[in-house]
């Protein structure tokens, strides 16, 4: 296969982050995976290993990063990304959004590398515009327990730009909507592996506040679609990449609930979280129009998909 590039890609072991090794070393790139583990898992990447295509180094990049060989393109999807892990794991979310991103910044500026930047709908906060489009710049708390995300990722788009700006740097940044899919963390808290466990297991689904919260899920495959179709554009600026279709939390518990069909499963009310954003929808058009994006999954079917995944994986005692 004629040479297309040596790709590095920061999280590998993630949820997201796996998918574009999948990608990728599918395209026929070579595919340098690095993460250290704290919330990535090995096994979203396993099959990979016996691939000439891909190698894996255990590495924080919020330390130093060295990679040996030439490099054409960094992903940086390395962070812990669930409200409960960066509550756990407050400075370490900060570094790698911070200091990683440097890092990182770095290396692409020394290989002469083009680098895209896994950035957030939580720089919109609790958004007062909606949907939000690319132009909002956000309603969030600084100091508030989400701050430590919210602020690591809205520095990450600021140094980014800088790098862009200041030394010419090919920079990408997309702005990830809610995703979901095979590979989430059963426990890493977020709304669909708790309710999916939930269900399984015939427990209460923790509904949050009174559950009239809304977020838009989008399916892991068409994000990655969208990341490898901006990466390879010449588009600079943030872009939304996300599924506009909006749902409460309460009609997503009952979807849940639907899907998996358990007698036993029904819903529980648990405290709104602080700072909790009331909605949640991209405005897609600048994706729509640069890229020629759409996502392709409708909601039943990622979740008939992802629901394949959560049986495989969630322990019934
Ligand atoms: N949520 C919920 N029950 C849970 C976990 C989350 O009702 O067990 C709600 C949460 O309050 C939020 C929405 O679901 O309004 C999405 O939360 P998640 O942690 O998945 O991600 P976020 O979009 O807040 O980053």
């Amino acid at each position: 296969m004629s040479y297309k590039g040596r790709v590095l890609i920061t999280g590998a072991a993630g949820f997201i982050g796996s998918h574009l090794c999948d990608r990728f070393v599918a395209d026929g790139f070579q595919v340098v995976g690095m993460d250290n583990l704290l919330t990535g898992n090995l096994d979203n990447i396993a099959h990979l290993f016996k691939e000439k295509a891909f190698e894996f180094h255990h590495h924080d990049v919020s330390k130093f990063v060295f990679v040996p060989g030439q490099l054409d393109y960094i992903l940086h999807f390395a962070s812990p990304a669930s409200p409960i892990d960066y509550l756990k794991m407050p400075i370490q979310t900060l570094k790698v959004g911070s200091l990683g991103t440097h890092n990182l910044l770095g290396l692409a500026k020394g290989k002469s590398a083009r680098i895209l930047i896994a950035s957030t709908s939580e720089v919109y906060g609790d958004p007062l515009e909606h949907p939000q489009k690319e132009s909002y710049w956000g309603n969030v708390n600084p100091i508030g327990p989400r701050g430590v995300y919210d602020e690591a990722k809205r520095f990450q788009e600021a140094i980014t730009m800088a790098y862009h700006r200041y030394h010419g740097l090919e920079t990408r940044i997309v702005r990830i909507f809610n995703t979901y899919g095979p590979r989430m963390r059963v426990e890493d808290g977020r709304v669909l592996p708790a309710f999916f466990s939930q269900a399984i297991k015939g427990e209460g689904l923790t509904v949050f506040g009174n559950g009239t919260q809304t977020r838009s899920f989008c399916y892991v495959d068409d994000l990655v679609e969208g990341i490898v179709r901006l990466l390879f554009s010449d588009y600079h600026l943030p872009v939304n990449l996300g599924n506009p279709q909006e749902i409460t939390m309460m009609q997503f518990a009952h979807e849940i609930l639907d899907l998996v069909g358990n007698p036993k499963a029904h819903i529980v009310y648990r405290e709104l979280p602080e700072d909790d954003p009331k909605q949640r929808k991209p405005d897609i058009s600048i994706a729509n129009q640069i890229l020629q994006w759409n996502p392709k999954f409708e909601r039943a079917e990622g979740l008939n998909l992802t629901y394949e995944y959560f049986k495989k994986v969630v322990q019934v005692s």
